[in-house]
C-alpha cells in the first residue's frame, strides 16, 4: 500500500499500488504549480485510492480544462491531481508520497518545455511531449493525449 501526506500532514491519503510507470513531467504547467523543475507523477487506479484525512480541506486548481490538481491549503502541497475525462484513474504528485512505493521513474516528459538551467544526465527515455501509448492518466498537460513527436 502506498501512504502519502501533504507537508503539514492535514492531508493523508492511501493508494493500492497497482500503478505505474512513474514519470517525470517538465511540463510548464507541472512546473509552475509545483514551483519546481519538474513534477514526478504516478498514475494508480481510482478505486485503490482513498483518502485518510483532511479530505473536507482540499483545495484543486483547474489547470487545463478538467484537469484538476489538488493540494492542502494550509501548506500549499500539491498531493493528486485527477482527470474529469479519466475518472478511473489518479495521479500522484509523487513528492507526497511517504512510504509503499520504491520503483524507479521510467521516462521524462514534455521535454521540450525543460527551462535552460535543467539539464538530464540519467538514461531515461525522453519524450518532447507526452509518452506514446501512455496508461490513462499519465500526464498529458497541453490535453494531448499520447502526443509523442
Ligand atoms: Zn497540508
Ligand atoms: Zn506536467
Amino acid at each position: 500500500m502506498i501512504k502519502g501526506s501533504c507537508l503539514c500532514g492535514e492531508v493523508q491519503y492511501e493508494a493500492e499500488n497497482t500503478s505505474g510507470p512513474m514519470a517525470h513531467c517538465h511540463c510548464r504547467i507541472c512546473r509552475k504549480a509545483h514551483g519546481s523543475a519538474f513534477s514526478t507523477v504516478l498514475p494508480v487506479s481510482a478505486e485503490g485510492f482513498r483518502w485518510i484525512s483532511g479530505e473536507t480541506a482540499l483545495s484543486h486548481f483547474e489547470s487545463s480544462p478538467g484537469k484538476r490538481r489538488w493540494f492542502c491549503p494550509k501548506c500549499g502541497s500539491q498531493v493528486i491531481s485527477s482527470r474529469d475525462s479519466i475518472p478511473e484513474a489518479v495521479l500522484l504528485r509523487a513528492g507526497s508520497i511517504d512510504s509503499g512505493y520504491s520503483e524507479g521513474a521510467v521516462a521524462h516528459l514534455w521535454v521540450e518545455s525543460m527551462p535552460p538551467w535543467n539539464t538530464l544526465t540519467d538514461e531515461l527515455v525522453q519524450f518532447k511531449r507526452g509518452a506514446p501509448g501512455a496508461p490513462p492518466g499519465v500526464e498529458d498537460e497541453h490535453g494531448v493525449e499520447s502526443d509523442a513527436e
